[in-house]
């Protein structure tokens, strides 16, 4: 057996080959064949070839077998290679002088044979170089175009390979289908990432059972989401039931949620006719009763209008579409509420749908990522709003204005927000940021990070839609914050139907314990402002005192309130 110890200072570039031969002379023959292209390592019998496999599998471009070996046989050093799903790169060429053998061992997997005698050299090494290459070109691929847990197709092959079934099947009628699995998070917070990565496995089995079964192909696109292109359906239900897979409990099973366009346009591309499944699963979500959601013509609509609006974004941008309203928030502390600061809220006059509200483009743009433009429009607005209110009228009033999720991933964040200050004369206690409580717990290390340096600065933090979402009152113990948005449903539920205040007053106790000021926000009633003021609520904001309007509209409230003088 060659050390292949020394041969550690061998270039890396050279391909290793190991020769599991017993006999000097055709050791030598392989040997001078491909001793100037490979490195060989050689073992003389099968157990010493498997022992050097299970170490340096990973460095071996080829095994070349002869099946005559003393101790266990050529043909059981095959079947076990074959055995070990890790080894499945490895290809396996066999030398024998036995012709018989050959079926056996290409049924067994091997991939090519070379004939005893050894043919001329030249042969040898042809063979070998062509294997070798072709092995290396197809891991490249199964690399690529696979997901690493599932082993699923990765959505850019998914998507080329539909392309290519639809070339195959013009006629056909197929669907796009996405599903995805509610509150996967929540899975993975209560049985752990092990268990919730046995679960995309099961599913992706499941989908790959199905696609099987009833034509098609599956990908896993990003985390809990698969895709599966396949032949029209006529109940989806069954696709559904197909997919089932327990939970950990072992009572429950993992809850999903399906989004079908059906008989897919073909005319379309094939991301836009998965865009359209995906918003069929979205008008699902948290629809226990009903998971399944078929794209239809409202959705076509909603999607019209979404094009539409991006197209537009830029024009609207030039021509000064976009405009800051300012809806005013009073501190209820005292005997009299007094005017203390507003919020920012952009509004779109568009030329020809007339007032957009942003619950319409905001989600579009977040997605799309245009929000960090319109954002930044609407921070420099705002602040040129301040400074004109204190130059005119010698007041400070802070106005807070909305910082997306996505402009928290923006490296010139700081800077961007200081020079809009700066630029303006203002201090940076004079511009709030609002950052939406979501943003938090989607990647809270980072977002907690970026909003401590913001905070180091001297801008001041309002946390948006508390309770909303995925939120915990412990976060409040840790989180940079100056001070708390209760969410408006809760406003709205602790005042309607059983009319159950409790929650509402934990929250407002619970933030004042740990010193932050809570702002409720969506107060439309003289009861709702006097419960809050009573629970010890300290700021308002709302429909009460007032809805957002235009900037000089809101100079009445300066001028009757007069708030700090600067
Ligand atoms: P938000 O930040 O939670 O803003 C509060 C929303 O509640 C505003 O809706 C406001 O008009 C509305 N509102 C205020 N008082 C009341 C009330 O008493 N009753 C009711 N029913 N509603 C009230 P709007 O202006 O339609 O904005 C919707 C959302 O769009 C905002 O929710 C915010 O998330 C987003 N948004 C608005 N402007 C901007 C912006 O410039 N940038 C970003 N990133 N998001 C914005
Ligand atoms: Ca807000
Ligand atoms: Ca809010």
């Amino acid at each position: 057996m060659t050390d292949n110890k020394s041969k550690f200072r061998i270039s890396e570039e050279r391909r290793r080959i190991l020769l599991v031969e017993d006999d000097i002379i055709n050791q030598e023959m392989i040997r001078e064949s491909v001793s100037d292209t490979y490195d060989l390592i050689v073992a003389e019998t099968g157990e010493e070839a498997l022992l050097i496999i299970g170490e340096q599998y990973e460095t071996l471009s080829i095994v070349l077998l002869d099946l005559n070996l003393p101790g266990i046989k050529g043909i059981e050093v095959l079947k076990k290679i074959r055995s070990v799903p890790v080894y499945s790169r490895l290809p396996v060429i066999v030398m024998t002088s036995d012709s018989e053998a050959e079926v056996e061992c290409l049924s067994l997997g091997a991939i090519d044979f070379i004939p005893k005698p050894y043919p001329a050299s030249k042969v040898i090494l042809a063979r070998i170089l062509r294997t070798v290459e072709l092995f290396e070109n197809r891991d490249i691929l199964r690399f690529t175009e696979r997901d690493h847990l599932t082993g699923l197709y990765n959505k850019e092959f998914f998507y080329r390979y539909a392309v290519q079934l639809d070339l195959y099947h013009k006629d056909a009628q197929t669907d796009a289908i996405v599903f995805d699995i509610n509150h996967f998070r929540t899975i993975n917070d209560r049985f752990g990432k092990t268990h919730g990565d046995e679960i995309l496995k099961s599913i992706a089995d499941k989908a790959l059972g199905f696609v099987n079964e009833a034509g098609g192909i599956v990908c896993r696109c990003d985390a809990d989401t698969f895709m599966i292109y396949c032949p029209h359906c006529a109940d989806y239900g069954v696709v559904l039931n197909a997919l089932s897979v327990p939970l950990g409990d072992g009572e429950n099973h993992v809850r999903l949620r399906m989004g079908v366009y059906s008989d897919a346009d073909k005319t379309l591309d094939i991301e836009r006719r998965f865009d359209r499944a995906k918003m069929a699963s979205d008008s699902v979500r948290d629809n226990l009763a009903s998971p399944i959601g078929i794209y239809d013509n409202s959705m076509r609509e909603a999607e019209m209008l979404a094009y539409r609006l991006i197209n537009d974004f830029p024009t609207a941008r030039r021509d000064k579409q976009f405009v800051v309203f300012y809806q005013p928030k009073f501190n209820v502390r005292g005997d009299e509420p007094a005017l203390c600061s507003a919020e920012a809220l952009v509004r779109w006059k568009h030329p020809k749908l007339g007032m957009v509200s942003p619950g319409t483009f905001i989600p579009l743009f977040e997605k799309n990522g245009l929000i960090q433009e319109l954002d930044r429009y609407v921070w420099s607005e705002t602040a040129a709003q301040i400074s004109d209110w204190k130059k005119r009228l010698n007041v400070s009033i802070p106005v807070s204005v909305n910082v997306s999720r996505i402009d928290l991933y923006d490296p010139d964040l700081t800077d961007r927000l200081l020079g809009i200050v700066k630029a303006n004369g203002l201090s940076v206690e004079e511009l709030l940021l609002e950052i939406t409580e979501s943003a938090y717990t989607e990647n809270s290390d980072h977002i907690v990070e970026k909003v401590k340096k913001l905070r180091k600065l001297g801008f001041k933090i309002e946390m948006d839609d508390f309770g909303s979402g995925y939120s915990s009152l412990g976060m409040l113990s840790y989180l940079p914050i100056d001070a708390l948005k209760l969410d408006m449903q809760f406003i709205r539920s602790a005042f309607t139907g059983r009319r159950d205040t409790r929650l509402l007053d934990t929250m407002i106790r619970l933030a004042a314990s740990f010193e932050v000021p809570t702002i409720a926000e969506g107060v439309e009633t003289a009861e709702q402002v006097s419960v809050l003021k009573r629970m010890g609520c300290d700021i308002i904001q709302g429909y009460y005192f007032s809805r957002p309007i235009p900037a000089d509209e809101f100079e009445k409230f300066i001028k009757v309130k007069q708030p700090v003088l600067v």
